[in-house]
C-alpha cells in the first residue's frame, strides 16, 4: 500500500494491529510481559527475555532519548524527496526498547545524540499514523 504521494503504508498483521490501533488514537503501544515485566518494541508473540508467551499491550510514556541518528540528504525514493534532509533516528524508550523513527520539528543540524524527544503522530491515511519523535 502506499499514499497518492507514493508514501509506504504499513499492512497491520495479527501481532502488529494493537500497535497500530494506538498510533491511530495517537498512543504509542508497546508489549509488556506478564511473567518477568520485560518491555519489547517491535511486537512479537513472545517475550524475548523469558520466552513467556503471555505479553500484553502497554501505553508507553512517549518519551525517549536519541540513541544514534543519520541525516538523510539523497531520498530513497521519489515519494521523500521533498522531505530531505531528514533525520532517520534510534530512539530509546523510557521503558528501555528501541524504536527507528524520524526526528521531526527541528532542523536536521539541532539533532545530537542524548537529545530527550516525544512521540507524536503523522497521519499518513484515515487507517494509518506513523509515529515519528520531536524535541521535548
Ligand atoms: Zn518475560
Amino acid at each position: 500500500m502506499a499514499t497518492p504521494a507514493g508514501k509506504p503504508v504499513p499492512v497491520p498483521t495479527r501481532e502488529t494491529q494493537p500497535y497500530w490501533e494506538g498510533c491511530r488514537k495517537h498512543e504509542l503501544r508497546i508489549q509488556k510481559c506478564v511473567a518477568c515485566g520485560h518491555y519489547q518494541f517491535y511486537p512479537r508473540l513472545y517475550c524475548t527475555a523469558c520466552m513467556s508467551e503471555q505479553v500484553e499491550w502497554v501505553r508507553a510514556s512517549g518519551r525517549g532519548k536519541v540513541l544514534s541518528f543519520t541525516i538523510v540528504y539523497r531520498p530513497v525514493s521519489p515519494a521523500f524527496a521533498a522531505d530531505v534532509p531528514y533525520v532517520v533516528a534510534l530512539v530509546t524508550l523510557e521503558e528501555g526498547p528501541q524504536m527507528m523513527c524520524n526526528i521531526v520539528g527541528c532542523p536536521p543540524e539541532q539533532v545530537y545524540i542524548g537529545m530527550p524527544v516525544q512521540v507524536t503522530f503523522e497521519d499518513r491515511t484515515e487507517e494509518i499514523s506513523i509515529p515519528h519523535f520531536t524535541p521535548v
